[in-house]
């Protein structure tokens, strides 16, 4: 006796012992009637007319008949969970087949049961009730039915299964007694039974219990009624989508994400804050992140180090947030946070404190420790009010003001912020309109050298002359213009308005320098060169007698642009200033690296003399060590004038000598100073041209 699952020998099963009366009915039935070997997928044994049906010569022919070569593994599935059925729930069944017994169709309807084998396995029992050859559309339905994938269930109006179609029989293993225990969840079927309660059909997708696991699908469901009991009943037919979600999901989380943080993106964004206005009624707290000096890092260290830092950044934050909040990265350096239900204002900054503090842990990378550093701007709002855009601004300019703060810092919106940024906005339009109109000129304040006695440059400093304001000074304008970029163009007027004047003078032969503040960046914008270029190559052009005084943030750092810039500019015949020298970094080793010919000691040094006599000193030593002579500004007092003149300082510039003044004012002055020689005798005072 072979053991289940061993090969039986082929033999007519009326030649097998003990088998002969078993099967001695049957043989005599009229109906076709045969025994499958579901295991080996043979036929064990077949009466007269089952062999008749399947064209064999006699049964021994049928029995040696292997049918694997025929089955598809569609019917293969299917006989195997016939099998299991047969074992776990005697189960019959009874369905319309199409046999194929020499490649020719033949359609019958055929009861199937279990019938153990005497080794103890289950093989099954086929009994052909007859054909039905003239309904062929009944024929083919329920062929179809047989066949698909899509399980076809019908329950009862209270869940208990009345018919299950192949497909759906797998599930029968899982033994549900009714219908909601199908679902991973309850509410599927809740949902499920409340649309049918409104409306004759429900779709919908949801994760069920299957033998191979939770797996979704696509399921509509109908009220019908039973043929047999003509009784209220739903007919339920569900596809496995399930390969298909997961390939939708991920490419909906692709979409929906950003590729190097795996935060959330702006598309994403924007799409669930029009989901939360229509549904959220909760307050809710946007948080505009920003990581400051992000662009330093990125220039100094590279690209590869800012994208960890950024990817850090990113990770901490969303590790400080609830699983109902959301961190979207807008764009380089920028994170935004939603935090649903944020009526605790105390609790939120706690959370916010939080998330500053992570942000601010070393990060460790390639042998480098970076401390980053954040600023941030927060913002209430309502959803079911709020207008989104207006809300991102609310926060955009609360993060503006963190950063004009000196950064590393939080602000929480208010009304007179967006009132600050409603003129900033205002002065951005009426300054691009201004440089359209070409509202701005030049005052000229005059250096004076301690040696030679007598004016030899003059700082340009440009004003607004406004329509109706009269002179506005660049302290109001100035760091707008640097901020929106405007400066770009501002500053490309400036240049030749004060190049035209130093050659102008240059042609009188007035031997006057001229000065001109340049800004960060302007190293950024091509046209700048390009008109330095320019102006050098005029026959006019002084060479040495045009300054440009940069400031100290640009020439920090080891950016090898600016240090070609610089380099390019003054082979051009340009000098170059370090203004407002001081104020800025600690570092000075940037000064050895740039061809400076002159250093501006800043106002407040000066201001603050004599206190401040060592801080000078040593700047007019650092000045000697790299051959720049020392331009000391704000220089208000005859004291102030004095204690520089003593100390070797070469020029002052400030009140004392004389304002910013318009260029004929400034072509009166010098002369008038020329005249008197006070300054020479140590003790003059032309204060008063001021
Ligand atoms: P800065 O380059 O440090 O210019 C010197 C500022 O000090 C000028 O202010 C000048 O009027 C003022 N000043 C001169 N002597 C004295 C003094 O004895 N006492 C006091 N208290 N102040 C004195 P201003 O003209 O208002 O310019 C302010 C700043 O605006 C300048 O500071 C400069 O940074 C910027 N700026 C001016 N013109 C331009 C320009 O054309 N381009 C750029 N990028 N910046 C400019
Ligand atoms: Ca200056
Ligand atoms: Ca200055």
């Amino acid at each position: 006796m072979p053991a289940p699952g061993e090969a039986m020998p082929i033999e007519s099963a009326a030649s097998l012992p003990g088998m002969h009366d078993e099967f001695g009915l049957a043989r005599r039935l009229k109906s076709a009637l045969w025994v499958f070997d579901i295991d080996h997928r043979r036929v064990v044994m077949a009466n007269e007319p089952a062999c008749k049906l399947w064209q064999a010569a006699s049964e021994a022919e049928l029995c040696a008949r292997d049918f694997s070569d025929d089955m598809s593994s569609s019917v293969a599935k299917r006989l195997k969970q016939y099998q299991l059925d047969f074992l776990s729930r005697s189960a019959t069944f009874t369905e319309m087949w199409t046999l194929y017994p020499n490649g020719e169709p033949e359609n019958t309807m055929v009861t199937f049961s279990g019938f153990p084998l005497s080794d103890g396995r289950m093989a099954m029992l086929c009994e052909v009730l007859g054909t039905a050859e003239d309904e062929p559309d009944n024929l083919r339905s329920a062929e179809a039915l047989l066949h698909t994938d899509v399980m076809i269930t019908l329950y009862d109006h209270e869940g208990a299964t009345l018919y299950m179609n192949p497909a759906a029989r797998s599930f029968a293993i899982l033994g549900y007694e009714d219908l909601s225990q199908k679902f991973v969840r309850r509410k599927d079927h809740r949902r499920m039974m409340e649309g049918l309660l409104r409306s004759t059909e429900h779709k919908m997708i949801a994760e069920v219990r299957t033998p191979d696991g939770e797996r979704w699908f696509d399921i509509t469901a109908k009220k019908c009624q039973d043929a047999v009991t003509g009784r209220p009943a739903i007919l339920e037919t569900a596809t496995d989508i399930t390969e298909l979600k997961m390939a939708r999901d991920k490419a909906k989380f692709l979409a929906d994400r950003d590729q190097l943080t795996g935060c959330f993106n702006r598309t994403y964004l924007q799409h669930h804050i029009s989901v939360l206005s229509k549904f959220e009624t909760r307050e809710c707290a946007l948080l505009y992140l920003d990581i400051d000096f992000f662009k330093q890092i990125n220039d100094r260290h590279g690209h590869e180090t800012g994208d960890v830092v950024l990817q850090h950044v990113a990770s901490r934050i969303s590790s400080a947030v609830r699983s109902d909040d959301f961190v979207v990265r807008l764009g380089g350096d920028e994170f935004l946070v939603v935090f649903k239900n944020t009526t605790d204002l105390e609790r939120l900054k706690v959370r916010i404190d939080k998330i500053q503090q992570l942000i601010s842990k070393p990060i460790v990378h390639d042998g480098g420790r970076f401390v980053v550093r954040s600023s941030m701007g927060v913002a209430m709002f309502r959803p079911k009010d709020a207008d989104f855009a207006h809300v991102m601004r609310d926060a955009d300019i609360a993060l503006y003001v963190s950063k004009q703060h000196g950064r590393n810092r939080v602000t929480f919106y208010t009304d007179q912020m967006g009132k600050d940024a409603d003129t900033r906005s205002q002065l951005e339009v009426d300054i691009a309109q201004a440089l359209k109109d070409r509202q701005f000129e030049l005052h000229f304040q005059p250096r004076y050298c301690l040696n030679e006695g007598r004016v030899v440059s003059a700082e340009a400093l440009v004003r607004w002359r406004h329509p109706e304001r009269g002179l506005i000074l660049p302290g109001e304008f100035i760091p707008l213009c640097e901020e929106t970029g405007l400066i770009n163009e501002l500053g490309l007027m400036v240049l030749e308005m004060s190049c035209q004047r130093a050659m102008a003078w240059h042609a009188d032969g007035a031997g006057m320098g001229v000065s001109i503040n340049i800004s960060a960046r302007q190293f950024e914008d091509t046209r700048f060169f390009e008109a330095l270029a320019e102006y050098a190559a005029m026959p006019d052009f002084a060479t040495g007698q045009i300054e440009l005084e940069l400031t100290e943030s640009l020439l920090v750092g080891d950016n090898p642009d600016i240090v070609r810039q610089i380099s390019e500019i003054s082979e051009m015949g340009y000098s170059i200033a370090i203004d407002d020298f001081g104020t800025g970094f600690s570092n000075l080793s940037y000064i050895t690296r740039f061809p400076i010919s002159c250093i501006k000691i800043d106002r407040s040094f000066v201001n603050q003399l004599p206190e401040s006599g060592p801080i000078v000193r040593l700047i007019l030593t650092l000045a000697r060590q790299i051959g720049a002579k020392v331009v000391a500004e704000g220089v208000e007092t005859v004291e102030q004038f004095e204690f520089l003149s003593k100390e070797g300082c070469e020029q002052v510039q400030g009140y004392y000598i004389a304002a910013p003044l318009f260029p004929v004012e400034f072509e009166e002055t010098v002369h008038r100073l020329r005249l008197n020689d006070a300054w020479s005798n140590g003790h003059g005072k032309l204060a008063a041209i001021c």
